[in-house]
């Protein structure tokens, strides 16, 4: 009987300390956690003051699909009632006639030659009166598209944009100022693969001109000063192949030369 008190209360005790071990185990993870956290906390509150403060500064790419009836033809979809818009991110855009290099998740990356407007000022529910005052300025790109992708997210009716705003995806060439321009409203450019011309129009075939789209993006987005709005691509994309030269031009002007490597 006494030693089973004995057996009982040395249990008790052992019960007791190795609950009291766990206790100020359990309080030392929490500190420790609460450091971290706290540790972490100070971190993402850096980070999301840089990332504001980047964001300031960082412009976005509004890109327009289907704005040429015969392009749309092409790939077998309806001419749109209005505007379809896409966004590229920042980390798309290639200037300076850098190289394009081929993604390994596409079979079929496309060529799509557009003219571009560099938005001037911040603008929202922009009218059609004022809307030409948004842009100063016209660029020639070229609207990369892995359409092998994009065919299956459209069977999917999932967003194109694995398809479409991959890095380096917004070839940009360096702009002119539109007053510079014969007539910013009708400008002939074109694409060369290889010294080839495989893509030409004219912006005067869009089916939405730059003051709808200003007007119909700035319904829902607004504009900001340096944003930059890719119009369409005419009728004649094709794909590209490691090896080719790209060169886009604006009248007899070249714009960019772009190197798929
Ligand atoms: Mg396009």
């Amino acid at each position: 009987m006494c030693i089973n008190v004995v057996v009982f209360l040395h249990f008790w005790i052992s019960f007791g300390h190795l609950l009291s071990l766990l206790e100020q185990a359990k309080k030392k993870e929490y500190r420790l956690k609460d450091i971290c956290d706290e540790n972490r906390a100070k971190a993402l509150a850096k980070k999301s003051e840089s990332s504001i403060a980047l964001k300031i500064y960082i412009m976005k790419i509004i890109a327009i699909g289907r704005n040429y009836i015969d392009h749309a033809k092409e790939l077998n979809n309806p001419v749109p009632e209005n505007p379809i818009i896409f966004l590229k991110p920042d980390t798309a855009v290639l200037k300076d006639n850098k190289d394009f290099y081929y993604p390994e998740f596409s079979k079929n990356i496309q060529f799509e030659t557009e003219v571009v407007l560099r938005i001037c000022k911040e603008g929202k529910h922009v009218t059609q009166k004022f809307a030409s005052t948004y842009f100063d300025a016209v660029g020639l790109g070229i609207d990369f598209t892995a359409r092998d992708v994009q065919q299956e997210l459209k069977a999917k009716s999932l967003p194109w944009e694995l398809a479409k705003a991959f890095d380096h995806s917004a070839v940009i060439s360096n702009l002119i100022p539109k007053e510079e321009l014969a007539d910013v409203n009708s400008i002939d450019f074109s694409l060369q693969q290889n010294g080839q011309t495989v893509q030409q129009g004219n912006t005067k075939d869009m089916i939405f001109s730059y003051e709808d789209l200003i007007v119909y993006t700035s319904k829902f987005i607004t504009l900001r000063k340096g944003d930059l709005i890719y119009t369409g691509t005419p009728v004649g994309v094709g794909p590209v192949a490691i090896g080719d030269l790209l060169e886009g031009f604006i009248g007899e002007q070249k714009m960019f030369s772009c190197k798929i490597k």
